[in-house]
């Protein structure tokens, strides 16, 4: 038992020895992407439940690889937070979703804010605030058409530092979005006393609200509950008409999903606007 216990320690620690120079080799890709401007912006757009009108859009980090795959973010956010790498990360992302929505702006094509999503590591970092008004005077584009999307174990951390940086960003006049909604433990008379516009149900509460009646309980409280608050609610991952069929019923306000579209890079985001400006 003995001889087996050493053995099986050491062959243990050959797995972790080789996930973390997995690791070590993926971040240092990611420093040179970052460099080689390997990183593109796609974007989904939000639509209103009953009308099917264009309320917003997200944009949503892809790592384009020179031999043309893609790496999704859930593969690289994690380790470029980690590594902090996601500072500079992040305040490329604000400054590209800015200058794009700022074009789509001018072209007279987008009326709708474009949310960007923060990890708690940048919100921790003192240079946010300066980021987003540079990325804001850099671009031209309005605050309100910025809608920072946070995370509720990011907004519940630290909530006392958590309502300074919100109200400042409300100063300023971006969007504030609870960005999935319902995976942490907050309550939302507790969130109320943040500066949030919009809370965004998490897309592991909206998968089964057709099959399981507790998801469908859960997302139908979400729901009235945000409504009683005055805060908007955006179902994220809506993927049938069943789906959206309830979500019209219990009177949730706007959706996200491969229903509508999925994400589209950004001169098929272009397209897209034109088309529903011309019709
Ligand atoms: P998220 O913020 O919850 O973004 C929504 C995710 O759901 C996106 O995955 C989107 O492509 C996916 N999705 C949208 N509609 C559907 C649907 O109908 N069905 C299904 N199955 N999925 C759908 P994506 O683009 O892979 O992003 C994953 C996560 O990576 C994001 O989750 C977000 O947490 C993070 N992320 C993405 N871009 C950034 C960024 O610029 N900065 C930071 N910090 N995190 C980012
Ligand atoms: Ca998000
Ligand atoms: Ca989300
Ligand atoms: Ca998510």
């Amino acid at each position: 038992a003995k001889e087996r216990g050493r053995n099986q320690a050491r062959f243990f620690d050959h797995g972790l020895s080789r996930r973390y120079s997995e690791r070590l080799e993926l971040e240092g890709r990611l420093r040179q992407a970052v460099e080689a401007r390997q990183l593109a912006l796609y974007y989904q757009p939000q639509v209103d439940t009953l009308s099917g009108e264009l309320i917003g859009m997200e944009a949503l980090i892809r790592w384009c690889q020179p031999d043309g795959s893609m790496v999704p973010p859930d593969k690289f956010i994690p380790i470029a937070e980690e590594c902090g790498l996601i500072v500079p990360i992040g305040a490329w992302v604000l400054r590209e979703a800015c200058r794009q929505q700022q074009a789509w702006l001018q072209e007279g094509i987008s009326r709708v804010p474009v949310g960007v999503n923060l990890s708690a590591r940048q919100f921790d970092d003192t240079t946010l605030l300066a980021t987003i008004q540079a990325a804001l005077a850099e671009s031209g584009l309005p605050p309100a058409y910025l809608d920072l999307e946070l995370t509720e174990s990011l907004v519940m951390g630290n909530p006392e530092h958590t309502r300074q940086v919100l109200a400042e960003c409300k100063q300023l006049g971006l969007q504030l979005s609870v960005d999935d909604f319902g995976t942490g433990y907050s309550s939302l008379s507790y969130l109320k006393r943040f500066p949030i516009d919009r809370l965004k149900i998490d897309r592991s509460f909206i998968a089964d609200i057709v099959t399981e009646p507790d998801d469908a309980a859960i997302a139908q409280t979400i729901i009235a509950m945000a409504h009683t608050l005055r805060l908007e609610v955006i179902a994220e991952g809506v993927e049938t008409e069943a789906q959206l069929a309830l979500l019209r019923r219990w009177r949730c306000d706007a959706y996200q999903g491969y229903l509508c579209s999925r994400p589209l890079p950004a001169d098929e985001m272009t397209k897209l606007l034109r088309q529903l400006r011309a019709t």
